[in-house]
């Protein structure tokens, strides 16, 4: 390690809580601070249903928030005509992955499948979830106060004009790196809202361009994502009507997220995969500020409590949750050494949400972390063997069991109780669908450029 490396390297085994300081936990500290990939596994969780009973939300705000989302199916359909067939819901596939060692180069025994969420409809990533379910919480909230629905009420009531007309004096303002300000951006338009999009300079231009062609106001700032946040937050903070939508510290997202947990179990079932005590379901959640992999892990955690396993994905740059996790203080990955600089720019976050991390530090079974490059060769393998089109951050997931792999006897340290070919592995593709056919072509190119070049270099050897 260079000088400086070692500076962050002591400076974060001093962040740590004592119990923590170990060899093994030295070598993970080491390979944070090298940028190279890694692994924390998270030990003495107990068990879910405590860790479920001590939180202030429980399984009727699960269904709560799925309630919502069946009242809207009606509005939603009439603003989107793609959600006629599944009668307003906004949902994706699960499916068969039968080549992961095509994808990743490793063997891994038991059922491999796909969550597709890189296709959900409107918003064409995981943030269709999180950020549409917010915005339609919002809608309901002014419309009952203008009087134009009751509580509980079917919301097309905001569909007429009058009810647009009141809503679009109502400012909605969200930061983004993009795909939240996508779903927020579609769905706060569509009913009317004046909507404000503030976005990082690693923000791609292409998603800058898209937002703007729905009428949302796009503004871009110099910093980085906390940066547009904050400029975001500061832009409504004295205006009445006016309302932002916080990435880092929203109940709301992180609801509409978790009803992601019910779905999923109904598409199990009728693919009869059965999750119990020996069948467990691994879960594999690319993470950026930790709502949407902390809203499905509290989902499927009320749902399947400890036969099901989550596990966060995170750039090697971009580590902010695995970070919270390790040192059990709010820090940023700058504090570090850690520039937060990665093509995943979905998952380009120096700081977790500590509202995640107070909900599910305790249910979130490990964390990893994944080289950018590896992501553009899942992509590329993912188009080839299964024809489906992802975004870089999307395929963060995949590089899950080959961590698990790298670590010495890792199933008999952490899962003796399992037996391999049991196991469920779900993939959660978290975003690709609306990628411009041009950028993806880049994505691809590039991944297979870094294909050839490691065939050529082992050649060598
Ligand atoms: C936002 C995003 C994530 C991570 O969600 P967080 O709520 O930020 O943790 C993962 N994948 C994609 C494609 C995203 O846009």
């Amino acid at each position: 390690m260079s000088n400086s490396d070692t500076k962050y390297f002591d400076k974060l085994l001093m962040a740590l809580p004592q119990h923590r300081q170990t060899s093994d936990l030295k070598i993970v500290l080491k390979q944070l601070c090298n940028k190279e990939p890694t692994i924390f596994m998270k030990e003495g969780l107990g068990s879910s249903n405590e860790v479920l009973d001590s939180l202030f939300i429980n399984q009727k705000d699960l269904d709560i928030a799925a309630a919502r989302w069946q009242r809207w199916q009606e509005a939603l359909t009439m603003l989107f005509p793609e959600l006629a067939d599944s009668q307003g819901l906004i949902e994706s596939p699960i499916f068969n992955l039968n080549s992961y060692q095509e994808l990743t180069g490793i063997n891994l025994p038991g059922k491999t499948i796909i969550k597709g969420d890189h296709a959900l409809p409107v918003a064409g990533s995981i943030k269709a979830r999180g950020g549409v379910y917010e915005v339609l919480a919002f809608a309901e909230k002014v419309g009952e106060q203008g009087g134009f629905m009751k509580a509980g009420g079917n919301p097309k009531a905001l569909l007429s004009k009058e009810a647009k007309a009141y809503l679009s004096t109502y400012k909605i303002a969200v930061g983004s790196t993009g795909n939240l300000g996508f779903s927020i951006g579609v769905m706060a338009s569509a009913l009317g809202f004046n909507t404000a999009v503030h976005m990082s300079q690693d923000a791609k231009q292409w998603k800058k361009t898209r937002l703007r062609s729905y009428g949302v106001n796009v503004v871009e700032h110099s910093g980085d994502f906390a940066a547009a946040v904050k400029a975001g937050r500061a832009a409504v903070e004295d205006d009445p009507k006016g309302y932002f939508i916080d990435d880092e510290d929203s109940l709301d997202l992180f609801l509409g997220y978790s009803v992601a947990a019910l779905r999923l179990q109904k598409q199990l079932e009728s693919a009869q995969i059965t999750v119990d005590e020996s069948h467990p379901l691994f879960v594999y959640l690319p993470c950026g500020v930790g709502g949407s992999p902390g809203g499905i892990t509290w989902g499927l955690k009320t749902i399947y409590g400890d036969n099901v396993k989550c596990f966060f994905a995170e750039p090697t740059a971009s580590p902010a949750f695995l970070l919270r996790s390790l040192t059990e203080k709010p820090c940023t990955t700058y504090d570090f050494g850690l520039n937060n600089r990665t093509e995943a720019d979905g998952l380009a976050v120096a700081q977790a949400s500590d509202l995640v991390y107070e909900l599910v530090g305790k249910l979130v079974s490990g964390y990893f972390t994944v080289d950018d490059n590896k992501l553009f060769e899942i992509l590329v393998n993912l188009k080839k063997e299964t024809d489906i089109k992802i975004e870089p951050s999307a395929a963060a997931g995949f590089l899950g069991p080959v961590r698990f792999n790298e670590v010495d006897k890792f199933w008999a340290k952490y899962f003796p109780q399992y037996q391999q070919e049991q196991v469920s592995h779900i993939f959660w593709t978290t975003g690709g669908a609306f990628v411009p056919e041009s950028e993806y072509d880049g994505f691809y190119q590039k991944g297979l450029e870094l294909i050839q070049a490691r065939r050529k270099n082992s050649r060598k050897d």
